[in-house]
């Protein structure tokens, strides 16, 4: 659709003095007449059509700025089809996409109007915060249980003083120079064909059309504030040292009405060195002496989440033997079902002493052993 001539007056029903009031309650009636969804007509498309036509005179005329450029000039020099609005969801069947009318006023007339302008920088794009990363350190019991931190960080927020378009009281803007308030800039390339001319988005106001005039005192213009924020960080139980949770929106603040960027926290998990972990299953050493091997033994088995469990050592036993103790490792993340704790016996063997080798020489003489005199 190219930069329009239509009286909007007109489209709408409407005298050339009529109020702002007046002319919000034209469109709304002609809404529940001609959106596609109410249309009772045969011809879908002439309503589609004539719904985009109303959409774009309520856009202009609900607008003093534009209202008043339109009355001065008879057009609104910028081509409908670019009008860029900030929101990018709310869609009702499909049927809207971000090029026409407003929005707000459409959800005032199909649900009771009962979401609230949460911005008034309409024309620039809505742009997701930053993320923002961190890493907090977990013992290997929390990852038994699961643990719950509350994490503290700074953030930016959206300034409550101008609502984040940077304008003292959030109102204060004047047109903006180098478009005239369109948004759109014309630009002319002369090349051996001829001229050729193309409009771009105004990159003084970003599409806007208008600019701050006094800057918002309290965050300078920014938009956005510092703001010391607290967040709730569930670890679950069976996390992976280095994986990452996502706590979706508790980033910085997005700029014009985007949503806010996400957390991300890594989890380290510090394993004590006496284990060594792999996926849900715990490895653990137990030193034994050699005639504890020989003549069986209890050991004590140090458990993840803290405490000691007995483990016994059969008689008889031999070196790197593994005793698996089930379901005494870590808690799967997916079904929480524990791995298992194995216990690896590692058995130190001494020089002995001239009495244990006294001992030991009739011992040899019952195996028949061939040993040193
Ligand atoms: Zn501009
Ligand atoms: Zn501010």
């Amino acid at each position: 659709m190219a930069a329009s001539r239509k009286d909007y007056y007109s489209i709408l029903g409407v005298s050339r003095d009529a109020s702002k009031e007046d002319i919000k309650k034209a469109y709304r009636k002609l809404v529940r007449e001609w959106h596609p969804d109410a249309y009772k007509g045969d011809d879908k498309k002439d309503a589609e059509d004539k719904f985009k036509e109303i959409q774009e005179a309520y856009h202009v005329l609900s607008d003093p700025e534009k209202r008043a450029m339109f009355d001065k000039f008879g057009y609104v020099g910028e081509p409908s089809e670019r009008v860029r609005y900030g929101r990018t969801s709310g869609s009702s069947g499909g049927f809207f996409d971000e090029s026409f009318g407003d929005f707000q006023d459409i959800f005032d007339v199909f649900f009771g109007g009962s979401r609230s302008r949460t911005r008034e920088s309409r024309g620039q794009q809505a742009v997701k915060g930053e993320d923002i990363h961190a890493s907090v350190t977990v013992d290997l019991k929390d990852v038994i249980s699961g643990k719950t931190i509350y994490l503290e960080y700074g953030r930016s927020s959206t300034c409550n003083a101008c609502g984040g378009n940077g304008s003292e009281n959030g109102t204060s803007f004047r047109s903006c120079p180098n478009c005239g308030g369109s948004g759109y800039v014309r630009e002319e390339h002369r090349s051996f064909f001829g001229v050729f001319a193309n409009t771009r988005v105004c990159s003084t106001c970003e599409g806007g059309g208008r600019i701050v005039e006094t800057r918002c005192s309290k965050c300078s213009g920014s938009g956005a504030l510092k703001e010391k924020h607290r967040v709730k960080v569930n670890v679950p139980p069976g996390v992976e040292d280095g994986s990452t949770l996502r706590i979706t929106g508790h980033g910085n603040a997005g700029k014009s009405g985007g949503p806010g960027g996400d957390m991300y926290v890594m989890v380290r998990v510090k394993v004590p060195d006496h284990y060594k972990r792999r996926g849900t299953d715990l490895y653990y050493i137990a030193e034994i002496d050699y005639i504890e091997a020989v003549l069986g033994t209890t050991v004590e088995v140090p458990l993840p989440e803290g405490g000691l469990e007995n483990l016994t050592i059969p008689q008889g036993t031999n070196p790197g033997t593994v005793f698996r103790m089930k379901n005494l490792g870590i808690p799967s993340i997916s079904n929480s079902r524990r791995g298992d704790l194995n216990v690896t016996v590692k058995v130190n063997i001494t020089k002995p002493s001239s009495k244990e080798r006294k001992i030991l020489h009739e011992i040899a003489k019952i195996r028949k052993a061939k040993v040193m005199e």
